[in-house]
């Protein structure tokens, strides 16, 4: 989003005007944001064969997933649902990377059934799974090599505690259940959880992976690294340097492919990177209210609609749309759920008036998608902006929404 004469625009488009006609709260999306993410990271890794598997989870809009199958990416998919969604949006399931967690093998049979490719993260899944379909189903090996990642402690899934993958020392375990079922290991995955700052941390999870599958996995296609690239959310944030990480990456992935006889493909599944800052959530300032000790900014929105800085304690950088020039002031920006519900604390902001138009910025990835209808408010809408237009991707929601499924009893 660029200052030009005074107006906040995307790629040209006012967006105090996109808000005048569809309303708030509404998400907009910077579809151009989307694509140069998509490309930095594709130049990254120009090396190698690499494939992007958006993870859905951060952005599940069918359009947007139209946008990725547009520019080339994949998917992974964390649920059967979501599976179903990615199909619809005319992916095709071998592109699509089924890794769902604690999930049932009935779940796991019916992404067999669709076509995906099944990621496997833990050892009961991988017996059934063995017992049922042998060597008849290829499969994917979840791994936590257990490295560390930066970010709040919901985000990290590489510690010893963590519920995700086969702990890298249960590789001995793994490997006699393949053997003994006879399993086709066509891939091998890890995924850390969020921010990764250095590239070193990738490159140590990376040789893990290599050094298992030199000894133990002679049939692979792939090695899947995950994701965990963080992206900034504050000015001065360290961010994952993605040149580097292709660089070092890279040449590291070739050397293994040599010495394992075969090219294989390097995937990603990188959900926040690609969309978290193609994303504003924009809100109107209903009430300005001044207490004893701090002045509030009351917005018809809240932790219903943008839950990352109260579950994260998340930092999102906030505009005032309205007032672009107007004195820096300290505000409080709450939300208006009943329940502690804050977007930011003592942030300068430009004087903010009721009925200005403010927005939250990076709130692309895990904002619409974590949303909810607690205190029965309407979800927002969803707008894109692609090729300078702003185009409805979701409706706001009704009241009948709200009642669709609910049964009424009569007394
Ligand atoms: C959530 C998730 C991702 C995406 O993580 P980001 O931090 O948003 O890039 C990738 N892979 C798996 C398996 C996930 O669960």
């Amino acid at each position: 989003m660029n200052l030009v004469e005074n107006r906040y625009k995307i790629n040209g488009t006012d967006v105090l005007d996109v808000c005048h006609e569809f309303g708030t709260p509404l998400y907009v999306y910077d579809a151009d944001k989307i694509i140069s993410q998509y490309n930095r990271m594709k130049n990254a890794f120009s090396g190698v064969d690499l494939r992007i598997k958006y993870a859905m989870k951060a952005l599940s809009n069918i359009s947007i997933l139209k946008l990725f199958k547009k520019i080339g990416a994949g998917l992974d998919v964390v649920s059967i649902q979501e599976a179903m969604i990615g199909l619809k949006a005319g992916f095709q399931p071998s592109q699509i990377l089924f890794t769902p967690n604690c999930v049932s093998i009935d779940e796991i049979k019916m992404g067999v059934e669709l076509g995906l490719v099944i990621n496997i993260d833990n050892i009961s899944i991988l017996e059934q799974f063995g017992h049922e379909y042998g060597n008849k189903v290829p499969c994917c090996i979840r791994m936590n090599p257990h490295i560390t990642a930066g970010g709040h402690s919901h985000i990290q899934t590489g510690h010893i505690d963590s519920k995700f993958g086969i702990s890298i020392y249960q590789l001995r375990h793994v490997t006699r259940i393949v053997a003994a079922n006879n399993i086709r290991v066509i891939g091998l995955h890890m995924h850390s959880g969020s921010d990764i700052l250095d590239s070193s941390v990738f490159i140590r999870g990376a040789e893990l992976l290599f050094d298992a599958a030199a000894e133990h996995f002679k049939e692979l296609e792939f090695i899947d690294f995950g994701s965990g690239f963080k992206v900034a959310y504050k000015e001065d944030d360290i961010t994952t340097d993605i040149d580097e990480l292709g660089k070092e990456l890279s040449s590291r992935f070739n050397e293994f492919c040599k010495l394992y006889g075969k090219k294989l493909q390097l995937w990603f599944e990188p959900g926040k990177f690609m969309v978290s800052e193609s994303g504003f959530l924009l809100v109107k300032v209903n009430i300005i209210k001044q207490t004893m000790a701090t002045v509030f900014v009351g917005v018809d929105s809240g932790q219903n609609h943008l839950i990352r800085p109260m579950f994260y304690d998340a930092y999102h950088h906030i505009l005032n749309l309205s007032n672009p020039n107007g004195v820096q002031r300290v505000y409080t920006v709450v939300g208006y759920i009943c329940e502690t519900d804050t977007f930011a604390w003592d942030r300068k902001l430009n004087e903010v008036r009721e009925g200005d138009i403010l927005a939250i910025q990076n709130a692309g990835a895990y904002g619409f998608s974590m949303s909810n209808n607690y205190n029965s408010r309407f979800r927002p809408a969803e707008v894109m902006i692609y090729n300078g237009k702003a185009h409805l991707i979701r409706k706001r929601e009704t009241i009948d929404d709200l009642l669709k499924n609910q049964v009424e009893m009569e007394f």
